[in-house]
């Protein structure tokens, strides 16, 4: 529990509202981390989740970053994996395989399948993104409020060098394993993208704006691309705290890294910092190898920050919530 002191609390009974954007593991545990600390607390989460990691396969829309955010919030992740469910068979993939359809590079289990036909199903039907999310979490009761960024389609491309025709940010991720290097990434639709219903409220009438240590370009990178995002950002009068994905010059797990260099920013907690910005960030939370983190404009403070654990990821994000009351006082 954050100590009374460290939060000005509302004068109206409304509860302390934090904003969170998020991209799939590193998102999801750090907010279930958050969840933890609020608990009991009159607070509401809002997560604005990416959607650019989304994906036609089989006819079937999957929306991988929801899902792992769901999912770990829901009690229903591969815990050792970071995504997809617990106890997952992969009946249907290797039934598809026996006929030879492809892509085989993105297993479907079969429980997840069952979310995928839903959210289809649902879609086909007209009713939104942020509709079928909500409804989908009606079962999982994540605790918070789960919205896409967008409701409408946007997805991360990578061009390749040599290759005519971009490839979509799963394949390159998943099946290329990241390799090559992109000459850059292009995130279709999002110029004509409109941020979901609630998105903008989320971030304007939030006490806390945070950014979870989830990949700054492919997540929270393609969150700020769909249009009024980024500026209702810049203007929120919410201190914004962002912890960092990269501890040591690496990131944690994943290849964040390799998508900093085809954005040419350096695979440093600093770098990340100075990629977001003093005009998103108002704090910057590193880990203790990084305590010599100094960047222009930008108020850094060094913690342990791998969330080995729900305790772990609970005491960073009660870290990241103190550090936001310090630079900037909660609303009176
Ligand atoms: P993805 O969509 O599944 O790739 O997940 P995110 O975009 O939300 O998060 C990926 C990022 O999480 C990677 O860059 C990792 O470095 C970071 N990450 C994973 N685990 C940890 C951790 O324990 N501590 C920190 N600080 N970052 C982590
Ligand atoms: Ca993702």
């Amino acid at each position: 529990m954050p100590p009374k002191d460290t939060h000005n609390e509302p004068t109206s009974s409304r509860p302390l509202r934090i904003t969170a954007l998020a991209g799939g593991v590193g998102g999801a545990r750090f907010l279930r981390g958050l969840r933890a600390v609020l608990a009991g607390q009159s607070a509401e989460i809002t997560v604005i989740g990416n959607t650019a990691d989304d994906i036609t396969l089989f006819g079937l829309r999957i929306c991988p970053d929801l899902d792992t955010v769901m999912y770990t919030l829901g009690g229903g992740v591969e815990e050792a994996q970071g995504w997809g469910r617990r106890e997952e068979t992969f009946t249907v993939s290797a039934e598809l395989a026996a006929y030879g359809a492809g892509p085989s590079w993105f297993r479907l289990g079969d429980r997840d399948l069952a979310t995928h036909i839903l959210r289809t199903k649902w879609l086909r039907e007209g009713a939104s993104l942020s509709q079928v999310t909500a409804r989908l979490c009606t079962r999982w009761q994540p605790g918070v409020r789960l919205l896409p960024m967008s409701d409408d389609q946007v997805e991360t491309h990578v061009l390749l060098p040599g290759v005519p025709e971009p490839v979509h940010f799963q394949e390159w991720w998943v099946a290329m394993h990241a390799a090559p290097l992109p000459t850059r990434f292009v995130q279709v639709g999002a110029e004509r993208a409109r941020p979901a219903p609630g998105v903008l409220d989320a971030i304007e009438t939030a006490d806390v704006v945070l950014f979870p240590p989830s990949n700054p370009v492919v997540s929270i990178g393609a969150i700020l691309a769909v249009p009024g995002i980024r500026e209702a950002l810049v203007e929120t009068s919410a201190p914004i705290i962002g912890v960092s994905p990269i501890i040591g010059g690496a990131p944690v797990r994943g290849m964040a890294d390799v998508c900093l260099k085809v954005v040419g920013v350096p695979a440093t907690a600093a770098g990340v910092a100075e990629w977001y910005g003093p005009q998103l960030l108002d704090g910057w939370l590193v880990d203790e190898r990084d305590a010599d983190t100094a960047v222009e404009g930008i108020p850094v403070r060094a913690r342990p920050l791998l969330m080995t654990d729900v305790d772990a990821a609970a005491a960073i994000a009660r870290d990241a919530l103190r550090f936001a009351a310090e630079v900037r006082p909660l609303r009176e």
